[in-house]
């Protein structure tokens, strides 16, 4: 017998996460010079991080051979200042992905229910099964989470809805009053994870409240990431927000150690700087009106976005796609999230959307 069949059916039915090509796989493959490459393909900051968190983390360096503070003090302080609430609110995770992951454990059993939308991040079915436990497709439209439709979905067996705002990779929002609606009608043995990993890319009208919501709602859960805006994907750190009890529960099952100092410290330090995030923001926006503009130049149909990327329908993706790699620019497929039409690009500094274009331009004509 293979040792692989060892794993439950339910493990090995598991299609691995996709992420997005390295820069340093793709220079392989073409034999290109890294420098020349242009990876829009992770919604990463195309700016990088705060110099505050940069200074902070070659601080932190120091202490290296020390374990991480297991229960994040300083960045636990920070996060409920920030937030206004309660330090035993809050629950910190090796990335958001560990806050989802965490709640899946926590929550979800073997036979038992879990909601999410079709083409919804791909991380929520990879955890459900992870557990054993069912994932329920709702149907999306016009690419959005049809509520609606979850709410009809909800049987006995429902223990987790995943609501992702915006989501990605469509980048649809849903309106605020729409969503506080559908929280009341979801029943009180369903927990919800909100994840709201670009939320610092929407402007001040759309920005969510949901913070404020914790108060009505025993069974919420936000989940919140430093991946994004705050441009430290590659340390790993997110939180989640969510009733004291819920916390508890989360933290039973969470590792002692799943955020290292380095990426406390970063987070601490990017918290307090404002300005980089409202930078950030604002290129966002140049960045994805320039991209907006420039695909509608090339006639191309694309899903308006509220977050840092932007999916665009062009003939021929998975060709397109190689031909784009070809010339140095990796984008992102979307074929895994029943979108086999089109393709997933983030918004990069303004030289880098512009070689996007270009490229894009070239091998179109
Ligand atoms: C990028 C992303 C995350 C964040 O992942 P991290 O683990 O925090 O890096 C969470 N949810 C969605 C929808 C995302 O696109």
């Amino acid at each position: 017998m293979k040792v692989s069949n060892l794993a439950p059916e339910h493990v090995r039915a598991i299609a691995p996460y996709q992420g997005g090509k390295p820069i340093s796989e793709l220079a392989r493959e073409m034999g290109l010079n890294e420098a020349d490459i242009v990876k829009l393909a992770s919604n990463e900051n195309p700016l990088g991080m705060s110099p505050k968190a940069q200074m902070a983390v070659e601080d932190a360096i120091g202490d290296i051979a020390r374990y991480p503070d297991g229960n994040s003090f300083a960045l636990r302080d920070a996060v409920s200042q920030k937030f206004g609430v309660a330090t035993n609110q809050i629950v910190f995770g090796n990335g958001s992905n560990d806050i989802l992951e965490l709640s899946a454990r926590a929550f979800l059993s073997a036979g038992d229910e879990a909601i999410f939308s079709q083409h919804a991040f791909a991380v929520y079915p990879l955890v459900t099964q992870a557990v054993g436990a069912t994932g329920v497709i709702v149907p999306a439209i016009a690419f959005g989470h049809d509520l609606d439709g979850f709410l009809a979905a909800i049987t006995d067996k429902t223990r987790l809805i995943f609501v992702a705002n915006p989501n990605n990779p469509t980048g649809t929002l849903i309106a605020k009053d729409v969503l506080y609606a559908f929280l009341k009608q979801v029943p009180t043995h369903v927990l919800v994870v909100l994840d709201e990993a670009y939320d610092e890319y929407l402007s001040a009208q759309h920005k969510s409240e949901a913070i404020h919501w914790l108060k009505a709602f025993d069974n919420l859960i936000i989940s919140r990431t430093f991946s994004k805006a705050y441009g430290l994907a590659g340390l790993r750190v997110g939180f989640g927000l969510m009733h004291a009890d819920v916390a508890d529960i989360l933290n039973r099952v969470r590792q002692p150690f799943n955020v290292n100092s380095i990426a406390q410290a970063a987070a601490v330090a990017s918290l307090a700087d404002e300005d980089f995030v409202q930078k950030s923001y604002a290129a966002n926006q140049a960045g994805m009106m320039q991209l907006t503009q420039g695909l509608a130049k090339l006639g191309l149909d694309f899903i308006p976005s509220y977050a840092n990327f932007i999916s665009v329908k062009v003939p021929n993706a998975s060709k397109v796609n190689q031909q784009l790699l070809q010339k140095g620019v990796i984008v992102r497929p979307i074929a895994n999230y029943e979108m086999p039409d089109y393709l997933r690009v983030s918004i990069g500094l303004f030289s880098e959307n512009a070689r996007f274009l270009l490229a894009l331009e070239e091998i179109l004509k």
